[in-house]
């Protein structure tokens, strides 16, 4: 039995939150759809942020409900505050991502507030979901954990300080992003298995590929034990309030690295690829990664499976 590595599939929501053009509903569910079909389990389907900072998630509410639907799927969803949450457990989201900040300049531009703030609405959200009789599961997702364009240097105190605070408000998961590309791999190493240490539930990793090291954090994040990546299908990505950030590691490539590494990840690799395809066709104008849709699996491929 190989151990299990899970990826969560992130395109639709961070892939396309600097899209310009408006990718249209029924392709976004189909979106979600084929990546089932490819062995795909979760999913963060879309954004309840307010329409007109970002309109790709004009259609939220009804992505979320269609991707519900989809049998064997995990729908998240990522929210910048209350109002957000209540979006998504009207919308009956299997998760919540609540995204804040580890540099208090990045929070301010991003979801408008301090940190501080942003700590009382993750309890007032878990909360609100305990008096709807929910079991919605809640994640403290902390952004720019590994640096940030904006404000330099990310104390490491400060993310394990943040980590400790979701721990003691009853988060269910956490997620450490490194949202502009500025992590290195012995940085991984270190964040990740100090919040390993303070944390027992499921910890995910979200990496952005901007500098060339998302592969090869990806590898150091599994040699201390973490086992859950966020990816997108073709590296789209980016963070529309952190300037510079740019694609997050590409789903077929992290699903080819984590198999190699002789993890079970469950996915049809050449499936994601032809679903990298389609994506492509679909946006047109935006660049497409990948290094396996280009080169092909290695012959030799099939030993490691
Ligand atoms: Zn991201």
């Amino acid at each position: 039995m190989r151990p299990k590595a899970t990826i969560r599939e992130v395109g639709l929501r961070d892939g396309l939150q600097l899209v310009k053009s408006f990718l249209p509903t029924d392709k976004k569910v189909a979106w979600c759809k084929e990546e089932v079909a490819a062995g795909l389990r979760e999913i963060e389907a879309t954004s309840f942020v307010p329409a007109k900072v970002v309109p790709q998630f004009a259609d939220a509410a009804e992505v979320a409900r269609e991707a519900v639907a989809v049998d064997k799927l995990t729908v998240a969803a990522l929210v910048p505050n209350f109002k957000g949450a209540v979006r998504g457990f009207e919308a009956g989201v299997h998760k919540i991502n609540y995204v804040l900040s580890a540099s208090e300049t990045h929070n301010l531009a991003n979801v408008r507030r301090p940190v501080e703030e942003s700590l009382a609405d993750f309890k007032r959200i878990i909360a609100e979901r305990n008096a709807r009789g929910l079991t919605t599961k809640i994640v403290g997702a902390i952004a720019t954990a590994f640096g940030c364009t904006i404000q330099g240097q990310v104390p490491e105190r400060e993310v394990l300080r943040l980590v400790e605070c979701l721990t003691e408000a009853g988060s269910d998961e956490i997620a450490l992003a490194d949202t502009v590309g500025y992590a290195n791999p012995a940085q991984i190493k270190r964040i990740f298995s100090a919040a390993a240490s303070m944390f027992s539930g499921p910890i995910y990793a979200h990496f952005h590929d901007t500098r060339g090291l998302g592969l090869a954090n990806v590898a150091a994040a599994a040699d201390v034990g973490i086992t859950r990546f966020d990816a997108s299908i073709g590296g789209l990505g980016g963070c529309p309030f952190a300037p510079g950030a740019s694609g997050n590691i590409d789903t077929e490539d992290t699903a080819f690295l984590l198999e190699s590494m002789g993890f079970d990840t469950g996915l049809d690799i050449q499936k994601l690829v032809a679903l990298r395809g389609k994506v492509a066709q679909w946006l047109p104008d935006e660049r497409v990664g990948g290094m396996i849709a280009k080169a092909g699996l290695p012959k030799t491929f099939a030993l490691a499976s």
